[in-house]
């Protein structure tokens, strides 16, 4: 009885650290850098997210590696992205870069000093970027075309060794995830997957 009050207790106290920055759409770069400490029980709502068990807390998070590259994600979603990027590198895929959690407001509105307001997926660890050199984020592009323009990674040639393509993204959707490069609206991320696409 007393052991169980004790972990109840600890659960409860279990700290929540990371480190955050807000998106200047003026500069093009990440400002207001800081480094977060709270705990699990005071975390808003928007740091908890809308993701069961994948807040923006670094505890909620694990390390992967695959093709020698390290990353992280949360744990809820580890697994099933392993797979999905184990079964590309063993097609002879080339994976060269890869992102998963990364805490930043990169999303939403656009306040009064020039900032983004909402937390990207990344920011909760559900979310994973492949080989941004070679699969751009574009905006503007509703279908993509040489009228969308490139505000993030390189230049998207699905013909290109290393781009992600709706076959491969297959991949990725048996395992839960939607493709940024074949989401409804303006922008097309081409190197994004995420539960939602976004
Ligand atoms: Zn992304």
């Amino acid at each position: 009885m007393v052991g169980a009050l004790i972990l109840l207790t600890s659960a409860l106290a279990q700290d929540c650290h990371y480190q955050n920055w807000d998106w200047s759409v003026r500069e093009r770069r990440p400002v207001n850098i800081q480094r977060v400490i709270t705990s699990k029980a005071k975390l808003t709502p928007e740091e908890r997210g809308t993701h069961a068990g994948c807040s923006v807390c670094e505890e909620d998070q694990t390390e992967l590696q695959v093709a020698g590259l390290r990353f992280k994600m949360c744990r809820r979603h580890a697994q099933r992205a392993e797979l999905a990027l184990k079964q590309l590198h063993q097609k002879g895929f080339p994976l060269k870069e890869i992102e998963g959690y990364r805490v930043g407001k990169s999303k939403g509105l656009v306040n009064a000093q020039g900032l983004r307001t909402q937390f990207s997926n990344h920011s909760y660890g559900v979310a994973i970027d492949i080989n941004a050199s070679l699969n751009g984020l574009y905006e503007n592009c509703v279908s993509f075309s040489p009228a969308c323009r490139l505000i993030r990674g390189g230049v998207y040639d699905s013909t290109k060794k290393g781009a992600i393509t709706p076959a491969i993204a297959e991949l990725f959707k048996a395992q839960g995830f939607k493709w940024g490069g074949e989401i409804q609206g303006q922008q097309k991320d081409f190197m994004h997957f995420s539960p939602t696409g976004d």
